[in-house]
């Protein structure tokens, strides 16, 4: 029995003596079973082609919102919908820097990535944030999954956090990236996923894609852990 990362109830991992003390990477779930049907995922149901939403019937494919991106190819997929349980999750790991909630979503998301089988980037977190936080939420969820530092946030002063932001003023920011002197090589000519916690409106992650599409990547997609 293992203590529940979220409720803190005991559970059983199904986990043997011989799996634990075996060289296999561990994907035994750190959640129970109740705290993982309060996620909704998304994998096999109908999604937005452009920006993983889920979609229900009164939704278009591409949803309305990813109708407005004008000229842009750019297409995310997301593991899961946003709903209450994960808003609850992102604000335990993220705001209270629960670093140990990494486990929670760690092994679906590097097997997500390593499937994609493309140069990996995620998104940063600006240098106050690291302070703060301690770590960064994308990288937290990697295991084993090499990446590519080649954003780098803009400094600016007084920067109002993304999450304190309406819709409209987060559509309206201005590229907060810029590449490091030495992303060419890394990316040219090369197939990109680009990593977020979270797509909201898209912006942060399509600023970031278009650095990369830029500096010449053969394609850019993306993949975030919720829409
Ligand atoms: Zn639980
Ligand atoms: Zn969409």
């Amino acid at each position: 029995m293992v203590e529940c990362l979220l409720c803190t109830k005991q559970f059983s991992n199904g986990l043997s003596f011989q799996d634990i003390f075996s060289f296999r990477p561990l994907t035994a779930p750190s959640i129970c079973s109740h705290c993982q049907q309060t996620f909704n995922s998304l994998v096999e149901k109908p999604t937005c082609s452009s920006c993983g939403r889920l979609l229900n019937e009164q939704l278009v494919n591409p949803c309305n919102d990813c109708q407005k991106w004008e000229n842009d190819s750019f297409t995310n997929r997301a593991l899961y919908e946003y709903n209450s349980a994960l808003k609850d999750y992102m604000a335990r790991y993220k705001f209270m820097g629960d670093y140990r909630l990494r486990f929670v979503f760690q092994s679906e998301l590097s097997q997500a990535i390593k499937q994609e089988g493309k140069i990996v980037i995620a998104i940063p977190v600006n240098q106050t944030t690291l302070r703060t936080r301690g770590f960064n939420q994308v990288t937290g969820w990697f295991a084993n999954i090499k990446y590519y530092d080649v954003l780098t946030p803009i400094t600016t002063t007084k920067t109002v956090a993304q999450s304190q932001k309406n819709r409209r003023e987060r559509l309206e920011l201005k590229q907060p990236f810029e590449l490091i002197a030495r992303a060419v090589p890394v990316i040219k000519d090369r197939d990109v996923l680009i990593v977020d916690d979270v797509y909201t409106t898209g912006r942060t992650i399509r600023h970031a894609a278009d650095l990369i599409k830029v500096a010449g990547a053969r394609s850019v997609t993306g993949l975030t852990l919720a829409r």
